[in-house]
């Protein structure tokens, strides 16, 4: 069988390897930790650098395609990576969602909205009218998640303090919208004619970190599909091969702005592991071989809840796994990481019920007897 090659070995890579393993591929992983959650999974567990030149070549030569499942992979690796094999998404496509300045602005070539934001390169970027994005959020244009390297401002005063403060790193003042609520949609593109959207996910956050994701969307089908068909466009203009997800934010007016993007399977997709046809781990091996998009039919609503270190006991036992055990419509995903830590990502589970609401109502009566 095929050997697919994945850059990181963190969860979204473990559940790329189990999808691509029971699909009959064989899985090789790039990541330096040796304790990385999708080592146990990979046939073969390249522990080194992500720069590592030898383990880049090995890569090359076993692969018959490469894909990644972290953010912040080096884009150039990636290309050269696409010399000898054959690699998705591009690294140009993962070069612009690494930086929100190209991000937002190829989001907006595409015709789609984004918060008002300025973009800052250098300190005099900053010294112009700032008013219009305040009160806003200075985020860094680079390297940030889970609301790491962001910062609330209200004055330009402020603004210009948090950006000295960011060491004069690149960043965007976006203006702070008024949320009635978030969505994401996960499309898969192989080719123009070859394109799947995943049902349109509602997401609520906690301390800046994916708290629960809840399917379909309790917004109307008209503006869940305008969210679908945004993201189809966007990974149009982008020619792009693989699994992309779009955050959105659904404003008072129930209009849809753009909020980022994400090269990869998205934690807001772990929902359909349990409850769509295809998941989206099977989609980026379909994409990533070339091969037809699986269909997306949600079978059931669902919620998922994502289970963070912080639910773990004080002395570090895990929590009573048996509540979730004995309950027939939940399943547990974890994912085998050594460490439980405050805000880091320990596994997450799904509850399926007759409607969204009921499977919100029964995921937090679960999640309180954890
Ligand atoms: P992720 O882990 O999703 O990559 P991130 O660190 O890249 O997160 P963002 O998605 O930019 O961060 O922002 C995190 C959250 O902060 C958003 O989901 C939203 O709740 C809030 N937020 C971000 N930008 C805005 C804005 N312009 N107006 C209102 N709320 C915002
Ligand atoms: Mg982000
Ligand atoms: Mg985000």
């Amino acid at each position: 069988p095929s050997m697919l090659g994945i850059l990181g070995g963190g969860q979204l890579g473990r559940m790329f390897a189990v999808a691509a393993k029971t699909m009959g591929y064989r899985v090789t992983v790039l990541d330096p930790d040796s304790n990385a959650p999708a080592a146990q999974f990979a046939d073969v567990h390249l522990c080194a650098p992500f720069n590592d030149a030898a383990a880049l070549k090995t890569l090359a030569q076993t692969c018959a395609a490469v894909t990644t499942e972290f953010e912040n992979v080096n884009a150039d690796a990636m290309r050269e990576l696409a010399r000898t094999t054959r690699v998705s998404p591009s690294g140009d496509c993962v070069a612009i969602a690494q930086d929100r300045i190209a991000e937002k602005a190829w989001i907006n070539k595409a015709g789609l909205p984004t918060a008002p934001y300025l973009a800052i390169e250098s300190v005099e970027d900053i010294q112009v009218d700032l008013t219009p994005y305040l009160p806003g959020i200075l985020k860094t244009a680079r390297l940030g998640y889970d609301g790491k390297g962001q910062v609330r401002v209200s004055t330009p005063d402020e603004a210009r303090a948090a950006y000295a403060n960011l060491g004069g790193q690149a960043c965007v003042l976006e203006k702070m919208l008024d949320l009635k609520l978030e969505v994401s949609a996960i499309v898969t593109r192989v080719s123009a004619a070859q394109m799947a959207v995943f049902p349109v996910a509602e997401n609520s956050h906690k301390n800046g970190i994916l708290d629960v994701s809840i399917v379909p969307a309790r917004i109307a089908p008209a503006l869940a599909a305008s969210a679908q068909q945004m993201a189809q466009s966007l990974a149009e203009a982008l020619d792009y091969v693989g699994v992309l997800a779009v955050e959105f934010f659904v404003l008072a007016d129930d209009s849809l702005v753009v909020n980022e993007i994400a090269p990869r399977p998205h934690n807001s997709g772990h929902y359909t592991l349990t409850a769509c046809l295809t998941d989206q781990f099977q989609q980026q091996v379909r994409a990533m071989c070339g091969l037809l998009p699986g269909r997306t039919d949600l079978l059931s609503p669902v919620v998922m809840v994502n289970l963070l270190g912080d639910v773990w006991k004080e002395d570090g036992r895990e929590p009573n796994w048996d509540v979730l055990a004995e309950a027939p419509n939940a399943q547990l995903h974890l994912y085998g990481k050594k460490q439980a830590r405050p805000g880091r990502k320990m596994g997450h589970f799904n509850v399926m019920a007759a409607t969204a609401d009921e499977a919100l109502e029964q995921a937090e009566a679960l999640k309180d007897t954890l």
